[in-house]
């Protein structure tokens, strides 16, 4: 590191490093390197050398402003891997040299239940928790009381070559893992594990996994690796011929011969797909008393047909990411267990060409970036 530290000024500032990264200005803009600085490691914090940052499909709602709340310029990356360079004071959980995972949230209110119980993504402070980049979940113009209890309106993520970070909220990575294709166990591994886990997936479960993308192709293998048969819908012929050769079941997702056979069999689902879409067809593979967890779409789904929830009692809930612990747990379950996703690592210029594929769903699974390749800054 030949970080450039600026003495603190007389209004007591911290002190700032210089840090670059890639951003787009506006909904409609490219990703564009962005120079820009961030705050110096303070108490317990640290400072973080990128090394590779997983790209999520919310990564693209956010720089397209698709939920209507994106801040400018936005910078993606919450899948993030790097290593310690510099640490604060009273720091105790990392040093110097490790390797640590940061995924979506970088602080919470530590105050409320949900934060007092390790919950904190489900934080209910008036900001609700940190997002890694583009600030406080709730800004301060829809919070209560128009506050907002982290003084920032945008933050920064992981499509960039510096981070600083509160210790609590960055991840050891365990040395059995990869860190290229550690990365989206941050966001797409926990996500889909604190779901499988929290309906009771084990030996003997059948899981249905619904979009075979970089949620899905994680949830298949952790679903899997917990001893389900997990069978896998997804609209892509090619990627129900691929999941069939990873070992799953799959079937098209508007096979209604397929559908009508396996109706009523399963005992979780779980639908990834990241837009708008009908989970009708789905609700019928459940069993009595079984539940379909939606864990990729922040918007209105299509009318559920209420008579087949009632008829079976079936449920229909979602989950969002994962808690601080639940993300250990599950880089933890993949080092013993094995479990990786398939990614593909790209450089920094190629971002803006992956963004295209990803949206045409022409990736396999995860694309990571290798930030390395980003020049400049204190890099
Ligand atoms: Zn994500
Ligand atoms: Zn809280």
């Amino acid at each position: 590191m030949n970080s450039v530290l600026r003495a603190d000024d007389s209004e007591g500032l911290r002190s700032r490093i210089k840090a670059v990264g890639y951003a787009a200005k506006h909904c409609f803009s490219h990703l564009k390197l962005l120079e820009f600085e961030r705050e110096a490691a303070g108490e317990k914090e640290i400072e973080i050398r990128v090394l590779y940052c997983g790209v999520c499909h919310s990564d693209i709602h956010q720089v397209k402003n698709e939920w209507h709340n994106t801040i400018y310029p936005c910078m993606p990356g919450h899948e993030v891997i790097g290593r310690v360079t510099r640490i604060g004071p009273g720091v105790t959980r990392h040093k110097v040299g490790d390797l640590v995972g940061v995924g979506c949230m970088i602080d919470s209110c530590g105050h409320c239940e949900p934060c007092r119980s390790s919950n904190e993504n489900y934080c209910e402070s008036p900001n609700g928790w940190l997002g890694t980049y583009n600030g406080p979940l709730i800004p301060a113009d829809r919070a209560r009381g128009n506050a907002n209890i982290y003084g920032r309106d945008n933050t920064f993520g992981g499509y960039s070559n510096v981070m600083v970070v509160k210790e609590a909220f960055a991840l050891k990575i365990p040395p059995a893992l990869d860190p290229d294709a550690a990365a989206p166990i941050l966001c797409a591994g926990v996500t889909t594990y604190s779901a499988l886990k929290r309906w009771g997936v084990k030996p003997g479960k059948h899981v249905g996994i619904v979009g075979f993308g970089g949620l899905g192709n994680m949830g298949a293998k952790l679903a899997r690796a917990m001893g389900a048969h997990v069978t896998i819908l997804t609209r892509s012929e090619h990627k129900c011929d691929e999941a069939t050769q990873m070992g799953f079941t799959a079937m098209i997702e508007d096979d209604e011969r397929a559908l009508r056979a396996s109706a009523g069999s399963m005992d979780f689902i779980l639908s990834t797909i990241p837009e708008k879409h009908d989970i009708n067809p789905y609700i019928e593979l459940l069993k009595r008393d079984s539940t379909i967890c939606v864990v990729g779409c922040l918007a209105p789904l299509e009318p559920v047909d209420n008579a087949e929830v009632i008829l079976h009692r079936k449920d229909i809930s979602g989950s969002l990411i994962g808690s601080l612990r639940e993300t250990q747990e599950v880089l933890q379950f993949c080092a013993e267990h094995d479990v990786a996703p398939d990614i593909q690592v790209i450089g920094v210029d190629e971002l803006n060409d992956a963004y295209h594929k990803v949206e045409k769903g022409d990736v396999r699974y995860r694309y990571v970036i290798d930030l390395t390749s980003l020049q400049g800054g204190s890099g």
